[in-house]
């Protein structure tokens, strides 16, 4: 139990690391596709702004200038000088700034040259375009007014202009820088940037990365299979090398008994005063007989079924009526070791006959009810019901046994397997009448099932084709 708990553990944390490989692999490739996602669409729209210039001689950003040139002249002129303190001045700075950024960003004709240009290059043509604007002031003859300086550019520059609170939105990094402009007039010099940015980028990209994805997701679900088979495999393997155990412990078991019989009759047949007593010969001599058919009938079991596992199951059918099988194998169980039991039969198979091999179905039906016995702590009681369902007889044997618990009716036809493994010696046995019975039903073309409570008793059901 502790060595399949250590295996378990050491397997999930094998797969736990897997998995964690994989998602930072997955990650540093997310990373890689966005850089060259952000790097592809920054040489493009370079690629662009370039060639808009050479054909046009234009960045796009004259008919904005025009007018921010037209707005800051008047500004100068005819507001400046009604100005009259600082804390009106700082109220009209938001103003200008709001005014200057929105020509920007609604009168430039970059955003449109870009996005035919990426659309001509089939290239995704659907972006946002963000401006943020550096610096801002306005220039009164010598005077320079300062409107606007963002912290970055503020950082990079002596700190002649104050930072104003009219600040533009911050940049994220999932934005492509496309060109920085410097426009110097005579009543104004802005500095600002021009950024792209493909709200569906995520998506682009994930569809670009979906083979090393599901190629990924497919090697984890691969290992995870292969990891349960092999778990599975190395538990059924130890599983039947315990049943094996059991099997040479009970079988020791088993053939120790009558051994030890016969060898302690031999010796009682050799004292002198048993040797003149007749009856109490002829009472060893059947005791002596009785347990080497005995030990004969095991070693049989334990040859044919090694025999089983090499050559085909060869049956030997003949026509019979089932009913009068039946009550054949029953009356002769009720006469042996079945006299302890209180038998009933009910049989209803309307007369059919069917291809039986005579040998193995009494087998069958003697280790079905043998068993009905043995598994029982009071007087045994057992019903043996029979009748015909589509084209199959079925036999059904109920005892009031100890009951089989769930997990262990999965296992009962198996070979060596005894489910009371706890209790091994109270009941003796190998383990192998019912893989006897289900390989003799099946060997007919029918099969058998179990349904059990524990403690209530057990009912096993043979059904073989007519
Ligand atoms: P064996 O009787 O030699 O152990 P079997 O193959 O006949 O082997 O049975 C397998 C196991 O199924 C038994 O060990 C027993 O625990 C359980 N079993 C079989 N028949 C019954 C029954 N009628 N009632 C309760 N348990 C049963």
């Amino acid at each position: 139990m502790k060595k399949r708990n250590t295996i378990l553990i050491l397997g999930i944390i094998s797969i736990l690391i897997f998995i964690s490989v994989q998602v930072f692999v997955l990650r540093g490739i997310w990373r890689t596709k966005q850089e060259m996602f952000d790097l592809r669409y920054k040489l493009l729209s370079q690629e662009a702004v370039s060639f808009l210039n050479r054909r046009y001689a234009t960045d796009g950003f004259d008919t904005a200038r025009f007018m921010i040139k037209g707005y800051t002249e008047k500004f100068v002129k005819e507001q400046l000088p009604l100005i009259e303190n600082d804390s009106m001045l700082q109220a009209r700075k938001q103003e200008i700034y709001g005014v200057i950024s929105g020509i920007l960003n609604q009168e430039q004709d970059l955003s449109e040259f870009l996005s035919s240009y990426f659309e001509r290059q089939r290239f995704e043509k659907n972006f946002n375009h963000m401006i943020i604007i550096n610096s801002l002031e306005l220039v009164n003859f010598d005077e320079r007014i300062p409107v606007f300086e963002s912290e970055g550019y503020a950082n990079r520059r002596p700190p002649q202009l104050a930072r104003d609170t009219a600040g533009p939105r911050e940049k994220h990094s999932s934005e492509i820088l496309v060109n920085r402009f410097f426009t110097e007039d005579n009543n104004y010099r802005i500095f600002f940037d021009y950024y792209i940015d493909f709200s569906d980028k995520k998506t682009l990209i994930m569809k670009e990365t979906a083979a090393s994805l599901m190629m990924s997701g497919f090697s984890i679900i691969v290992v995870v299979i292969l990891f349960l088979i092999t778990y599975r495999n190395l538990m059924e393997e130890k599983r039947l090398s315990n049943l094996k155990t059991d099997f040479i412990n009970n079988m020791t078991h088993e053939l120790k008994t009558p051994l030890s019989t016969i060898t302690v009759a031999g010796k009682t047949l050799e004292m002198p005063q048993i040797r003149t007593n007749e009856s109490k010969i002829l009472e060893t001599a059947k005791l002596l007989g009785k347990q080497s058919i005995h030990l004969n009938q095991l070693i049989n079991m334990i040859l044919e079924i090694s025999m089983w596992e090499r050559t085909e199951f060869q049956l030997d059918r003949k026509k019979v009526r089932i009913e009068e099988v039946m009550n054949d194998i029953v009356e002769s169980f009720r006469s042996g070791c079945g006299n302890c039991a209180s038998l009933t039969q009910k049989y209803n198979f309307n007369g059919v006959a069917t291809d039986l091999d005579l040998v193995y179905f009494t087998t069958l039906m003697n280790n079905l009810l043998s068993n009905a016995v043995k598994y029982s702590d009071k007087d045994p009681v057992i019903d043996i019901e029979g009748f015909t369902e589509e084209n199959n007889i079925c036999i059904r044997i109920a005892d009031n046994g100890i009951g089989i618990s769930k997990s262990d009716q999965k296992h009962v036809f198996d070979k060596f397997y005894r489910a009371s493994s706890g209790n091994i010696h109270k009941y003796k046995g190998l383990g192998l009448g019912l893989y006897y019975v289900k390989k003799i039903a099946v060997a007919h073309g029918g099969d058998v099932t179990v349904s059990s409570k524990p403690g209530k008793g057990s009912i096993f059901t043979i059904t073989i084709p007519y």
